[in-house]
């Protein structure tokens, strides 16, 4: 499966879940909170309850996001006996200041998180793909690896084979063929479908050490 940032999620099969509407409307509720609090004299009550006011936004934020990746985690672990996650530089990647909100939006860590220990309840076995494995610019057909993909290309095509497809769901198609289980006949177009890399499985307590690297 993807994680996105325009969709929270992408699964192989085709399925897939949106980032919640009320996300968005909470950020410019807290950005507009932010402005207040700042306006306002310190030591003030009128601070203090503007105070109050963001931190019960951050609060519904960190709820709303939580709760829409319980549903989807606890889905994926209860019915894959497989899920192939990104292994995210999740550090690296906030570095980039535009990207920065929208990818804590999207609550990586946590994600991976409730998926390792959901995949343990549930006897679904949590692969990472190699850190560079080109999951959004690779074909998920023929294999060939574009050099170039912007963001905003929401359709992925493949210029040797011919393939068109929704880029988050070509992605989720690469990351189900590093799992050995995977049909090639589904997808895979010439002899190249199979990719070069190997997914690394998540062992209980090595997401710490993963995670800080
Ligand atoms: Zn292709």
């Amino acid at each position: 499966m993807d994680l996105g940032i325009l969709r929270l999620a992408t699964v192989s099969d085709g399925t897939g879940m949106d980032n919640p509407h009320a996300l968005q409307r909470d950020l410019g509720k807290i950005k507009r909170l932010e402005r207040v609090v700042s306006r306002r004299q310190k030591g003030s009550a009128n601070r203090k309850k503007a105070v109050r006011q963001l931190a019960r936004a951050h609060l519904r934020v960190a709820n709303v996001r939580k709760n829409a990746l319980h549903q989807i985690t606890s889905r994926l672990a209860r019915t894959k006996s497989v899920v192939v996650l990104e292994d995210l530089n999740v550090s690296g990647m906030l570095k980039n200041h535009h990207l920065a909100q929208a990818i804590a939006d999207v609550g990586f860590y946590e994600f991976r998180r409730q998926m390792e220990y959901k995949g343990r309840w549930y006897g679904s076995q949590i692969l990472l793909a190699p850190r560079f494995y080109p999951s959004t610019k690779r074909c998920s057909c023929c294999g060939n690896i574009k050099a170039e993909l912007e963001l905003g290309e929401r359709v992925y095509t493949c210029e040797v084979c011919g393939l068109t497809i929704d880029r988050d769901l070509n992605a989720a198609l690469n990351l189900e063929q590093l799992t050995t289980g995977s049909s090639p006949e589904r997808y895979a177009c010439g002899e190249n479908g199979r990719p070069g890399y190997q997914a690394v499985l998540v062992e209980a307590g090595t997401e710490h050490q993963s995670a800080s690297g």
